[in-house]
């Protein structure tokens, strides 16, 4: 690994900051505190490239001594899935966060991986473009993470993830080769769609340098809303229905009263106090008058559910203030934290009829273990996450806080759901990932990597096992 560096450092022509050994930017870039599962081990070095061509020039240098590489966004991802279990170099895309196109007529842009998506948001209102880019993860993410994780948010219920938003990317393969997957238009039936390889690999098949997504238009009016149920499974049911009903909400979240707490202590929405119930929050989009009508079905169905009045957001700040406390929920939880206390935080996904019987049961299986813990989700798309606060170094209490997140995970599995809706499989869903498609399909997944990435330095150990620590390692042909 030392003579990668320092080959890395010489074919870069001896470049000052292209790379990093100090401890706390190793640190950084292979720990993470928000993580539910942090490997021992971290890179040896973070690579700070300028531009595609340095990217291509650190990974053939990998390439040549076999040794992984990892990239990096934002770091803001959740299971683990930009640790550096094998070591290797960190790709840290910081100095590539170029907005490099606005095609206002074509609405589309092209950037760099290191844009923020809201600070794309923020410089598109900025040139008045009355576009926006709809995928909403975790506030500080970052476009070549995003993709990474195939990730999606809040307006997945009417914009969809990720995935429906990448036009064409700009990949450098594992060693070293650099390609495009498409062109410009925003569609496109030419060959194998590359763009699903890439989207959601984890940077295990490739490192994204480029991306050109699609945007969509400000919609003329926005409103937000609330509204308390008696139970969980009341709130899960009205959102079902809501869902079925085809009624095109924006956002469709989900909070329980434990959530709903948090919201209040953090302060975010001070002086207004939320009543501490299950509550779905609502954002309505489009012109005046299909809001209008929007807010009249989905408040026929709520209260045919026990739902409470709607509690509007009185102006677009509380709409902002609202909704950035329903984004940084996972950071209020944190904020709570107590010394030597961790948040495990995981999502899964079932089919909308499936969603009030798998709430109800986490949600009791999680009061039972007497922890402080929440459920909270993107409940228009069936996604939903638990929360739990628990010591770290309480063994007994870390062993119990996992096997109720993996009987969460189980259960959503065999209600035909998924053991991740946005977070990935990472270091830390490995073995879900086999309890859902089987070891035949990983094999598959497992082929498609060896092909792209045959010395397996690309993220190794992440999504699946590296091949030589698989048990069943019949699918390294
Ligand atoms: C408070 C909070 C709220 C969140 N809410 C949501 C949510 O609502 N929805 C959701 O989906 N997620 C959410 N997340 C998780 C997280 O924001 C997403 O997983 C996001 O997509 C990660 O982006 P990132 O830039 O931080 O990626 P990183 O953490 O840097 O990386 C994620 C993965 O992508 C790979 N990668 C990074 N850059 C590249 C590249 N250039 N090319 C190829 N691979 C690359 C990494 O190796 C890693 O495997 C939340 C997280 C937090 C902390």
């Amino acid at each position: 690994m030392k003579e990668a560096i320092s080959d890395i450092v010489w074919e870069l022509g001896n470049q000052k900051d292209i790379i990093s050994t100090d401890p706390d930017d190793l640190h950084a870039h292979g720990y993470s505190s928000w993580s539910t599962v942090n490997p021992d081990e971290l890179p040896v070095a973070v690579a700070y490239p300028r531009n595609t061509e340095q990217v291509a020039t650190i990974v053939r240098v990998c390439h040549r001594h076999r040794v992984p590489v990892v990239a990096y966004s934002g770091g803001t991802s959740l299971e683990g899935n930009f640790s550096a279990p094998y070591g290797g170099v960190s790709i840290d895309f910081a100095f590539m966060n170029n907005i490099l196109q606005v095609n206002k007529a074509d609405m589309d842009v092209v950037v760099q991986p290191s844009v923020g998506w809201q600070d794309l948001n923020t410089e598109l209102a900025k040139q008045g473009t009355g576009l926006f880019f709809p995928v909403d993860p975790g506030p500080t993410a970052k476009i070549g993470g995003m993709i990474g994780t195939n990730c999606s948010g809040t307006n997945a219920v009417r914009y969809g993830t990720m995935k429906d938003w990448v036009i064409n990317l700009t990949v450098v393969l594992s060693d070293g080769q650099v390609i495009k997957t498409r062109r410009r238009p925003r569609k496109s039936s030419a060959g194998y769609n590359l763009n699903s390889l890439f989207v959601g690999s984890e940077g295990t098949l490739g490192i994204v340098t480029e991306a050109t997504l699609k945007l969509a238009v400000v919609p003329e009016e926005t409103s937000v809303a609330v509204v308390n149920f008696p139970s969980i499974r009341h709130a899960a049911s009205a959102a079902a229905s809501v869902m079925q009903a085809a009624i095109p909400v924006q956002c469709l979240e989900i909070m329980d009263e434990v959530q709903m707490k948090v919201v209040n202590l953090s302060g975010f929405t001070a002086p207004r106090v939320w009543v501490e119930k299950p509550t779905l929050f609502f954002k309505f989009a489009g012109t005046k008058a299909s809001v209008q009508e929007h807010i009249k079905l989905v408040e026929k169905i709520t209260a045919a559910n026990k739902g409470g009045n709607f509690e509007f957001a009185k102006d677009e700040k509380e709409q902002k203030l609202l909704w950035s406390a329903r984004k940084e929920s996972l950071w209020s939880m944190l904020a709570l934290r107590k010394e030597g206390e961790d948040v495990w935080s995981t999502d899964v996904a079932v089919p909308f009829s499936r969603l009030a019987d798998i709430i109800e049961v986490s949600k009791k299986e999680m009061d039972e273990l007497g922890l402080f813990a929440s459920i909270l989700g993107h409940i228009g798309d069936g996604n939903f996450h638990e929360s739990i606060m628990y010591n770290k170094e309480n063994e007994a209490e870390r062993a119990k806080v996992e096997a109720c997140v993996k009987n969460m995970v189980r259960l959503a599995i065999e209600m035909e759901g998924t053991c991740t809706g946005e977070h990935g499989v990472g270091w830390g869903k490995k073995e879900s990932l086999l309890w859902e498609v089987g070891s035949e399909t990983v094999g598959v997944m497992a082929a498609i990597k060896k092909s792209l990435d045959p010395h397996w330095i690309l993220n190794p150990g992440k999504i699946m096992d590296v091949p030589w620590e698989r048990k069943d390692s019949h699918h390294d042909g």
